[in-house]
C-alpha cells in the first residue's frame, strides 16, 4: 500500500500522534510525505520518501503521483484556522484525488475510518 502523509504546521503533532498509534500499519506501507512532515515522521521512527516542502511544490508532487496511479490513500491533516500561501496546490491535490477516486482524509476522524477500511480489507 502506498500512502501519502501531509500535515499543515498546526496539525503536524496530530499527524505524528495518529501515525504512532497505528505504527504497524504505516511501517508496512510505502510512505510518501512532503519534506517537513517527512522529517517529523522520521523522528517518530518511520521510513518515508520525502518530496519537496508543501509550499515549494510538494503537494503538487503528491498530486502528480495520484494522477499517475502511484498512491492508494492520501492523508492530509489540513489546518483550517490558518492561512497557507500554497492553498491553490492544496485545492488541486484534493481535486486530483476526486478525479482519480483516491481516498483522501483531511482530518483525524476521516483518517481513522480509512484505516478501519484498510484493516478490514474492504
Ligand atoms: P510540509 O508541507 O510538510 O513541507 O510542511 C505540508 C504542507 O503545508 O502542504
Amino acid at each position: 500500500m502506498n500512502i501519502a502523509l501531509i500535515a499543515h504546521d498546526g496539525k503536524k503533532a496530530d499527524l505524528v500522534s495518529f501515525v504512532l498509534q497505528h505504527k504497524k500499519l504505516f511501517s508496512d506501507a510505502q510512505l510518501y510525505t512532503t519534506a517537513t512532515t517527512g522529517r517529523h515522521m522520521e523522528q517518530a521512527g518511520l521510513v518515508v520518501n520525502k518530496m519537496l516542502s508543501g509550499p515549494q511544490g510538494g503537494d503538487a508532487q503528491i498530486a502528480a503521483m495520484v494522477a499517475t496511479g502511484q498512491l492508494d490513500v492520501v492523508v492530509f491533516f489540513r489546518d483550517p484556522l490558518d492561512k497557507h500561501p500554497h492553498e491553490p496546490d492544496v485545492q488541486m491535490l484534493m481535486r486530483i484525488c476526486d478525479v482519480h477516486n483516491i481516498p483522501l482524509a483531511t482530518n483525524y476522524a476521516a483518517a481513522m475510518l480509512i484505516l478501519k477500511g484498510i484493516k478490514s480489507d474492504l
